[in-house]
Parts: structure tokens; sequence; C-alpha cells
């Protein structure tokens, strides 16, 4: 019996001294993807570029759902051909829907696949109430503290103007790519894009053009992404999460009177559903898009944490569960549940029969919202309760994944390298949506990227209170598409 037991003692010692090796093996081994690249020194960009970017704050253009605000786009676009005149005499125009613009600019060779990037020139409403608490008025386009102030200083009229100054500098200096670019600026992306993005991408469906890759707005640089890793996470958009609202909906024949209830309410049922859903989240998975990025972070991360990243065969659980806690990083782990309107009942002494919940899915790429029905129907399992396609106007299932190793995705973490050294370049999973999704027919690698430093804190201010960036933030933002545009001519 001892010896049995002496025997197994050494057999666990053992077990534990082959996974402890294996986990310093993996560890050690565990070896950077991070590009050696000589950081440039930043071009000088003048002043006047804090001026025009707060001025075209100054013009709302505010997207709704109801109808176009056309005298603020038609005064953006003055704006555009009157400040930046050598775009405006260069670059061929086409309008789409009136409200939005392709941009070509010509390539030498015209045997290299064009390329494009994207902004919108929309931004959503102030609500009423909130409009008092801005530190400065949203539409003011103060220039203050080192900031510019107010609606589409990051979101997303500064991508648009950050292109669209890079150009001109270029053009000053009598530059032309070899591949030919274009831009697509959007007027309703925070409507949906259906007559902005979408629209542009049949144009340019009809014109059989094809992109090398396309870069629109979605992630950025972020400070103190991931705790353990010191460095800023430059998190490139390879994918983004699709879009699905479903209405759950409970009809009882009868409802009655309310001193005298049936044993199951239609309230009562529906309000079931609702908690077994919270209980029972979509299943976490570790997508080849947030490997990926495990990949990345992973070996630049400090020890315990590089140990973790380095062997998820055996910690899957542990950092599964840390990610989990917070809403940002459980967002990348599964499709999430967000219940966000309920409806039933008008009067307090009467039973309703028909109740009704509305939930917004963001759907994990991999799974799709068939999936979803498929999933609420079982987990509820209940035939009382209907599971309903609702037509949101954001609807779509997740994208495609672009590959890391593509042309597009080189000359962004080169170029990101470039200008801010001391970053972590990893691809990432946007959980929001953006106008790059109506792109997928003409281009296999769409990255979602907008080249500027936050930290948590401000990522709150986009469609939140005081929207703002810093004027060293879009100088550099300037310094960032001129490399790429040097960087993508090849
Ligand atoms: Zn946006």
């Amino acid at each position: 019996m001892k010896k049995l037991r002496r025997l197994l003692i050494r057999l666990f010692l053992f077990i534990l001294l082959v996974v402890v090796a294996i986990v310093i093996i993996n560890t050690v081994s565990y070896s950077s993807k991070q590009i050696d690249v000589a950081a440039v020194e930043k071009i000088q960009v003048s002043n006047d570029v804090v001026q025009r970017l707060s001025d075209v704050v100054k013009i709302p253009t505010v997207s709704y759902s109801t109808h176009v605000d056309s005298i603020a786009f038609i005064n953006l676009f003055e704006y555009f051909d009157t400040h930046f005149p050598l775009v405006d005499s260069m670059l061929e125009t086409t309008q789409i829907n009136q409200f939005s613009r392709i941009y070509k600019w010509q390539g030498r060779n015209s045997k290299l696949k064009p390329y494009l990037l994207i902004a919108h020139l929309d931004v959503v409403p102030v609500e009423g109430e909130s409009q008092a608490r801005w530190t400065e008025p949203p539409y003011s386009g103060k220039i203050k503290d080192e900031f510019i102030w107010g609606r589409g200083t990051l979101d997303d009229k500064v991508s648009a103007m950050g292109i669209l100054e890079t150009t001109e500098i270029l053009l000053k200096e009598n530059y032309q790519p070899q591949r030919t670019i274009y831009f697509a600026f959007g007027h309703d992306e925070e409507v949906g894009g259906k007559n902005g993005a979408q629209s542009m991408c049949e144009y340019f469906l009809s014109k059989k053009i094809n992109f090398e890759y396309i870069l629109d707005e979605g992630s950025i640089i972020l400070e103190e992404a991931v705790p353990g890793l010191t460095q800023p996470a430059a998190l490139i958009g390879t994918a983004e999460k699709g879009y699905c609202t479903l209405e759950l909906e409970v009809n009882l024949d009868h409802g009655g009177h309310s001193s005298m209830p049936p044993k199951e309410t239609a309230i009562g049922i529906l309000s079931h559903a609702l908690a077994t859903l919270q209980d029972n989240p979509f299943p976490s998975n570790i997508s080849q898009n947030t490997q990926e990025l495990f990949d990345h972070i992973g070996p630049e991360m400090i020890l315990p944490n590089k140990a973790v990243f380095a062997n998820t065969w055996l910690f899957e659980g542990i950092l599964k569960s840390q990610l989990e806690k917070a809403p940002s990083s459980n967002a990348m782990l599964r499709t999430t549940t967000a219940p966000t309107i309920i409806k039933g009942g008008v009067k307090e002494n009467v039973l309703p029969t028909n109740v009704s919940a509305i939930i917004n899915f963001r759907i994990l790429p991999g799974e799709t919202s068939e999936t979803v029905i498929a999933y609420l129907n079982e987990t509820i399992d209940d035939e009382r309760v209907k599971v309903i396609k609702q037509n949101a106007s954001f609807s779509s299932e997740p994208s495609k994944v672009s590959s890391s190793s593509s042309f597009g995705f080189n000359a962004l973490q080169k170029t990101t390298k470039e200008i801010f050294p001391n970053t972590v370049v990893t691809p990432s999973l946007v959980i929001a949506g953006t106008d790059a999704r109506h792109y997928e027919a003409v281009s296999d690698n769409i990255f979602r990227f907008t080249p500027v430093q936050l930290t948590k804190e401000d990522l709150k201010r986009i469609h939140g209170i005081d929207e703002r960036i810093s004027i060293e933030n879009y100088k550099t933002m300037i310094a960032f598409y001129y490399r790429l545009i040097l960087n993508s001519s090849i």
C-alpha cells in the first residue's frame, strides 16, 4: 500500500515537472511578432490644420434617420473645395446620393491595384439634457488647453480631414503615388450607411474596381489596453462583429382580471425567458481573430502574464475568466446579449395578453444570425415565446477576417511602428459596427484603424460628452497618413 502511494506521489511529481517544463519552454520560445522598423521623423504640420478641423466641427453634419440636413453637407463640401485647392483641382470627385463623396487620386502605375481610405462625415446628435454637461459646446470647435473640442473630433470627421490635409501637403510637394488611391467619405454611417457606404460600394462594383486594401475607422492605439502589457496596443481591426436585433414575443389567448391571475402570466413567461438568457450567455470562444491578438501581445507582456498567454492549452480557463470580467474584453470572447426595450401592459389591473422585448446581439465571427436564433430557441425552450428577427438598419452578419500577412496589414504595421515606435501592433476584433462592413464585395483585405492614441477614459467621449482630440494627436495622425501613403505606393 505504502509502495503504491509512493509510486503515485512520484508519478504526480513527474507529471508536474513535465507540465512546468512545457510551460517554461513555451514561455521562453514565445517569440515576438513585432517587426523591426526604425522610427521616422514626423513631418512638420502647420497650425492651420488645427483651425481647419475646428472650422468643420462648427458645421453640424448630424445624422438623422428621417432625413439629411442638406445645408450642413453642402457647406462642408464647399469648405473642402475652397480650403483644399490642390485636392480640388487635381483629384477627381464623384458625388454619390448627393451627400457622399468619392475622390480618385490617379497613380502612375495602373497595373498596381488601387486602395481605398474611408471616413464618414456625419456625426451623432447630442442628446438634449447632456448638452449642458459639455465643457465646451459640442459644435463650437473650440481650441483650448491643447485640444480641439466637439463632435467629429474623434468620430470621424477627423479622419476625413486628416486624409485631405495629408493629400494637400503631398500635392504641394508634387508627389504622385504609384498606386491609385480612392477616398470614400460617407454621410450616413451613424444611421446604417445604406445611402452612403453601401451605394459607394455599388458604384465601385459597377466600375469593376477591386482594392488591394481598405482602411476605415474602428480600433485605435489604446493605453493600458491589457493588464501586463506596459506599452500601448495599436489595435488594427481585421474583423468586426455582426449585428442582429430580435424580438421575443409572448401572445396569450387570455389576459384577464388581475384579481384572479393564472399561475403563469405573459409578463412572467417573458421575464423568465429574459432571465434564462442572462443566466446562459453565449459560449465563449477564442476565435481565430482573438488568438491572433493573443499571439501579438502575449510575447510583449511582463512575465507571469506572458506565461499565461504562451500556454493557453493550460491556462485558457484562467484567461477567459479574467477577460470575462470587463464588458469590453468579454465582448471579444462571445456573442453578446443586450435587452434594450421591454413592452407590455396598459393598465394596473389588467393582465396583458401581448408582451415583448427587444434584444440586440453582437455576433462573433464564425457565428451567424441564424445560429443566434437557434441558440435562443434552444435555451429558452418555451414554445409560447416567439423569436422574431427585426429589420434593423445596422443588421449585418459578422465580417470576414482580413489577413494579417497581407500587403495592407504590412503597410499599416510598418507605418504604425514608424510613427508610434513605442506600441505593440496587433490584429484585433472591432466590437462595434463601421461602414467598412458594406465594402466586402470590393476587397478581401479590410482594416479598421484610426491612428490616434487614447486612454480608456477617452473612449467614453466617442458618442459621449466632451468629444475632443489633442492637437498633438491630430498632427501625428496627419504624419501617419503621410507615411502610409508613401508606404502603400509600392
Ligand atoms: Zn464613426
